[in-house]
């Protein structure tokens, strides 16, 4: 059973990183998501379905589209990869037959195209992030959730107004954005799961990340920041190690 459960989690996982791919590609440029069917970036042929084949497709054609040749970005591979893994990994910290299964699991799936659209187009598209509010309060309504209604729309309201004070301060004080409207939409709906206690260590955890991988790799003043991108692999993180388990560890120390 447990052999059967991984697999078909796998394939699910797969399945869906490969509609993410899609998503990853048409949403920063408004496309629809629909139509046209999968169709190469590059020659514009469409994908005939049994190219279409998640991770085994582009192993097979080598990460090339077969009719021009146009390289097929690695995250492509990367997004089919990680999708399973991260539902295989909830299954194994919650089960399957939990709530708190399926809705770390929405969860997460949200944050994965959110993680590559906004590393990619510093841009965190409001169908991804404002969804996730309601849907975090409603979830709050099945027992067996580890956030109660009230601490839901406590943490996503307080979440709401402390980061629009942030950033309405940031602008005041130094002409500029620095906090995008997209980065609070997505951390109000992160805090309607997560609850109150979390949110201080999720975003604390994102902006050090944040701040990390901006002065290893980046460096230039100038260049966008994508912040959603280190808010959503901090939330996958936290989802996946249980923050009761993060805050055992906290009081062991
Ligand atoms: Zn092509």
């Amino acid at each position: 059973m447990f052999t059967i459960i991984i697999i078909l989690l796998a394939v699910l996982g797969a399945a869906l990183g490969s509609f993410f791919n899609v998503l990853i590609y048409r949403l920063p440029r408004k496309q629809s998501i629909v139509f046209p069917a999968s169709h190469c970036g590059e020659c514009g042929k469409a994908i005939p379905f049994y190219l279409n084949i998640p991770i085994l497709s582009y192993l097979m054609l080598g990460g090339k589209c077969k009719y021009c040749g146009a390289k097929i970005h690695w995250h492509h591979l990367l997004v089919e990869l990680i999708t399973p893994l991260i539902l295989i990994a909830l299954f194994l910290q919650y089960g399957l037959f939990s709530l708190l299964f399926l809705k770390y699991a929405l969860l997460s799936l949200f944050m994965i195209p959110i993680f590559f659209i906004d590393a990619f187009h510093q841009i965190i598209p409001h169908k991804l992030s404002i969804p996730l509010i309601p849907l975090g309060l409603l979830l709050t309504l099945i027992p067996g959730n580890d956030v109660t209604l009230l601490n839901a729309l406590v943490s996503a309201g307080i979440i709401f107004a402390f980061l629009l004070f942030i950033a309405y301060a940031y602008r005041f004080a130094r002409k500029a954005d620095g906090l995008g409207g997209g980065d609070i939409w997505l951390l109000t709906g992160i805090a309607a799961f997560f609850g109150i206690i979390s949110m201080p260590y999720v975003i604390l955890i994102s902006a050090v990340l944040g701040i990390i991988y901006f002065f290893i790799f980046v460096r230039d003043k100038d260049h966008g920041f994508a912040f959603g991108t280190f808010i959503s692999f901090t939330t996958v993180l936290w989802a996946i190690i249980g923050s009761s388990r993060v805050f055992d560890l906290i009081s062991f120390i």
